[in-house]
């Protein structure tokens, strides 16, 4: 017989669902407006999101049944963490599920951004053999800056090793020794700046990390320094992103994730020296039916009152 009522509103891998639907009613909702999600939570006991979901104090305010929040990734910025734990709700991530799949769209991006790969490609399809245009430069030799050394800037460290980069991180949150043991060299953040000739941004978003690559920060890094962003939109300052890339102080960026999602066509999405994905690191067949799985489980435990694994509040 089941128990439970559970939302489901960004789409999640059927391995999740099926193992949700054997104790629970299951709906799926993609897409849900933020005003229709007000009109029905109060009949669910749980509600799982990815990063589209606003999860705000008025949905906690109207959502007198829930127990439990599942974010099916690790992003929990859409989710009001304060709200949730004033109406005891709890909220739970699967941290473990994308981590690689990042990890790999990252090095995509810095082998794309050394290598001009789309706009290669974009001459071949125009008829064009741009062969001279195109003189990448080599990774190896380079200094690679990763800024918030967890799951995923460790990862990207391990191929940037790989790669022949000399690895340095910024994470003032581990310690010099723990930074050393996952294979990368502690330095401040003056120092990344100064000394990377790639820079790729695992950290979250917060108060303090909100705009932190802007003005001030380019000035202080390399001339023609190249920078990925697969963490979270508005870490980067776009605007003064676009002022960098123009005034050649930086070679070109990788962005994922933008302030705000769809960007539609801004001025940083058109730049030449641009690389844009859609927020695709979490994307893969493997991290979504990981993500699906572990989300669902994590959920069910909650539910359920049993031990959890990735409680964030
Ligand atoms: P994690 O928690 O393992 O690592 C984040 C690290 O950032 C931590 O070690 C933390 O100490 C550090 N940090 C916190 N504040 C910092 C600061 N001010 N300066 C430098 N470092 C700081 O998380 P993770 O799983 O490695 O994820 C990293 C980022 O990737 C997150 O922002 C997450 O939202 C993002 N992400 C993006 C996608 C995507 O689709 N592009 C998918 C999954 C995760």
């Amino acid at each position: 017989m089941t128990q439970f009522n559970i939302l489901i509103t960004d789409g999640l891998d059927e391995s999740g669902q099926s193992i949700l639907r054997s104790l629970a009613n299951v709906d799926n909702r993609s897409g849900i407006t933020a005003d229709e999600l007000l009109k029905v939570i109060p009949d669910y006991d749980s509600l799982i999101v990815r990063g589209r979901t606003k999860v705000t104090a008025s949905v906690l305010e109207a959502a007198s049944r829930l127990k439990v929040i599942g974010r099916a990734g690790v992003g929990v910025d859409n989710i009001d963490l304060e709200a949730a734990k004033k109406h005891s709700v709890t909220v739970v991530n699967a941290p473990l599920s994308t981590t690689l799949a990042v990890a790999e769209l990252t090095f995509a991006l810095l082998l794309a951004l050394a290598r001009e790969i789309p706009r290669a490609d974009v001459g071949m399809k125009q008829n064009k053999w741009l062969k001279k245009e195109l003189e990448g430069v080599e990774l190896n030799g380079k200094t690679l800056g990763i800024i918030g050394f967890g799951r995923i800037g460790a990862e990207v460290g391990k191929r940037a090793a790989a790669f022949g980069m000399d690895v340095i991180a910024y994470d003032p949150l581990i310690s010099e020794d723990e930074i050393k043991q996952r294979g990368a060299e502690p330095v401040s953040i003056q120092d990344l700046y100064a000394w990377s000739d790639f820079i790729s941004l695992h950290l979250p978003l917060n108060v303090q990390t909100r705009d932190m690559i802007g003005p001030l920060a380019f000035s202080e890094m390399k001339d023609g320094v190249r920078i990925v962003s697969a963490a979270r939109g508005g870490i980067v300052d776009e605007a003064a992103l676009v002022a960098a890339l123009n005034s050649g102080k930086v070679a070109g960026a990788a962005l994922d994730v933008f302030g705000q999602e769809p960007p539609g066509l801004t001025e940083a999405v058109s730049h030449p020296r641009v690389i844009a994905t859609p927020h695709i690191g979490a994307q893969t067949v493997e991290a979504q039916s990981r993500a699906s799985e572990d989300i669902a489980a994590e959920v069910l435990s909650a539910l359920q009152g049993k031990p959890l694994r990735w409680k964030l509040n």
